[in-house]
């Protein structure tokens, strides 16, 4: 349901269009299929992508008589076949709500998760919800406030911290996010947690400051926990589109991602970049924010997005 919700307005797009240019009982021209095409790039699914959808159009109705119900059958099967063909990423795809199947899990805990993104994109909320959904999960959670070139961030997860009732280690403003990482993984350690989250600096910055001050945290946390950070994410607005995938590709270098938290997917009518995400970049989409609230992070799930897009 949530999912359908926050996927409402890109369904809108998709439905109006269908129902606007592909009138029942016309004949289905190539003029409509260009003007169709052009309206599902706006949708952020990517040139080739928005191409592939036409074709299977092309080949099945041009210069037959309209049946809207076919023709949407036939785009949801194209989604569902671009969101789950071959071309995946790699990852346990496998439909399952549960947050801890998407993660790689430190049997010998704890499982430390490395958060990253550009300021803005919704990194702070996002590690907010992210604690949220592993502690309703039975997860005890340390969070590492480590963009400390930002006071309100820190600020903010603490307010979160305690409302979700769990620890929160941070640092100096300004100081080494390394050494806040350093104190994170310790305390999570003493207290026997579950889960370490690691938030970053997200100022946007050269590519090689930002890979030094990854690659230190990264060495800091593996020297105190074996195999540390066990993932890194990576949080894209989905309301930036196609313009978030670049600075997404520079990150994911970076940082080593292993997979993306997608913010703002609701009231975005650009849901479709989830397409060009899964096919540019070798990681997948684990989770999908729909929403300002604790509760508004979702496991993503390709067929139930579909579904939520279906027209
Ligand atoms: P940060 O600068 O990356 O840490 O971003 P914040 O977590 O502070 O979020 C920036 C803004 O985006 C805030 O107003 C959040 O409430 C909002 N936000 C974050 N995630 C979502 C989401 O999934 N949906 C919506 N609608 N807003 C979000």
């Amino acid at each position: 349901e949530k999912f359908k919700s926050g996927l409402q307005k890109t369904r809108q797009v998709l439905n109006t269009d269908v129902r606007d240019l592909f009138k029942a009982g016309a004949i289905l021209d190539e003029e409509m299929l260009e003007e169709f095409e052009g309206r599902l790039i706006r949708s952020d699914m990517g040139v080739e992508a928005a191409d592939e959808i036409v074709a299977e159009l092309r080949k099945q109705h041009l210069g037959r008589t309209v049946d809207p119900q076919a023709i949407a059958e036939t785009v949801n099967a194209k989604l569902r076949d671009l969101l789950s063909g071959e071309d995946r990423a790699e990852g346990g795809e496998e439909e399952n709500a549960d947050p801890l199947t998407r993660l790689n899990l430190n049997p010998d805990g704890p499982t430390v998760i490395l958060v990253s993104g550009v300021n803005g994109v919704g990194k702070t909320t996002s590690i907010a919800k992210l604690a949220k959904l592993l502690t309703d999960a039975g997860q005890s959670v340390v969070l590492s406030a480590g963009d400390t070139f930002r006071a309100a961030a820190v600020e903010q997860l603490t307010m979160w911290a305690g409302r979700i009732g769990c620890e929160i280690v941070t640092g100096e403003a300004n100081s080494d996010p390394a050494s806040v990482a350093h104190r994170g993984a310790a305390r999570a350690k003493e207290l026997g947690a579950d889960v370490l989250i690691l938030d970053t600096a997200g100022r946007l910055q050269t590519q090689t400051n930002l890979m030094n001050e990854l690659g230190k945290i990264r060495r800091v946390v593996g020297k105190q926990i074996d195999g540390a950070p066990h993932e890194s994410l990576l949080v894209i607005d989905a309301t930036t589109g196609q313009n978030g995938l670049s600075q997404a590709e520079k990150f994911s270098e970076a940082a080593g991602c292993t997979g993306i938290v997608l913010s703002k997917l609701d009231g975005s009518a650009k849901g479709g970049v989830v397409i060009p995400i899964r096919r540019r970049m070798s990681i997948p989409v684990k989770f999908v924010g729909l929403g300002e609230g604790l509760g508004d992070l979702a496991v993503f799930e390709p067929e139930k997005f579909v579904r939520a897009l279906e027209i």
